[in-house]
């Protein structure tokens, strides 16, 4: 087990011994491969210790007093001797808690600069700002920071039953609840009620706030609610739903893994039926 991570934008100065390095290429993170299990190496020369050579790097915070970093290699390159280039989603059951939470810091700190090396408004190379994670146009003066994307992700229930569907996009056949991203002006709760308004037709009521969770795949921050059920029938949007019902405890369909805020929404309805089952025996 590792420690409690630190974030912070510049090391301080006892901080030149080992590292971790969370290096990507493309989406993929680089783990070595010591007998099935998968690690973050720790390197006291950086990704060149390895021979790899960085396109840019970032100083991410600390664990446990060890600096963290975070590095691009170009895309398609090979992982040195013993190590691979991994997806994310794949390394959550492997990778220890915080070094996954390290993990998503970094793919989003390194997409960040990789997307962001001209002026969005003028076009000029931009330069890193001092003391802050910010990149800032020398021309302009326009300031960009990592990019995060609010969405939401809504329970829904009706009877003691839980409104799940299956998604186009889903790339199995598991049942989900809806989520959908904010748009420009809305609260949060206006979109809750207006994505299941567009997804499933229906109305809500008693919407509140459940949990949040970053969610790196590229740049969301899923913000969950759960929500009752107040009025219409169920009528799917066919471009982004392909089957959508009402699900008691006892009889749920193929679920998301265990990674995602979506599973913990339905597992905390399961868990709340469950105890009024038991109370009524
Ligand atoms: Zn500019």
């Amino acid at each position: 087990m590792v420690g409690k991570f630190k974030p912070a934008v510049l090391p301080s100065s006892d901080q030149g011994g080992p590292a971790w390095w969370f290096i990507f290429s493309g989406h993929k993170l680089l783990v070595k491969m010591e007998s099935g299990l998968q690690g973050i190496p720790v390197l006291r020369d950086g990704p060149q210790e390895v021979g790899l050579e960085p396109l840019r790097y970032h100083f991410l915070g600390s664990l446990d007093g060890e600096a963290c970093y975070s590095a691009e290699v170009p895309e398609g390159i090979d992982p040195p001797p013993g190590m691979l280039f991994s997806g994310l989603r794949s390394l959550f059951d492997s990778l220890d808690g915080t070094l996954y939470r390290v993990a998503v810091v970094a793919v989003q700190v390194v997409d960040w600069d990789r997307m962001h090396q001209f002026c969005g408004r003028c076009g000029e190379r931009t330069e890193y700002k001092e003391g802050v994670r910010a990149k800032e146009c020398p021309r302009c003066g326009l300031i960009s920071f990592p990019r995060i994307s609010p969405a939401v992700i809504v329970a829904v229930e009706r009877d003691e039953k839980l409104l799940l569907a299956r998604a186009n996009r889903f790339p199995t056949a598991f049942y989900s609840v809806l989520a959908g991203f904010v748009e420009p002006g809305e609260t949060l709760e206006e979109t809750v009620a207006r994505e299941v308004k567009e997804e499933v037709g229906l109305e809500l009521t008693n919407i509140r706030y459940f949990g949040s969770q970053p969610w790196p795949f590229p740049d969301s921050l899923m913000i969950g609610f759960t929500a009752q059920y107040a009025g219409g029938e169920i009528c799917i949007d066919e471009t982004e739903i392909v089957e959508a019902g009402w699900f008691g405890p006892d009889e749920l369909p193929l679920l998301p893994g265990k990674i995602s805020i979506a599973r913990q929404l339905i597992d905390s309805f399961l868990e709340r039926h469950r105890k009024e089952a038991s109370h009524i025996r």
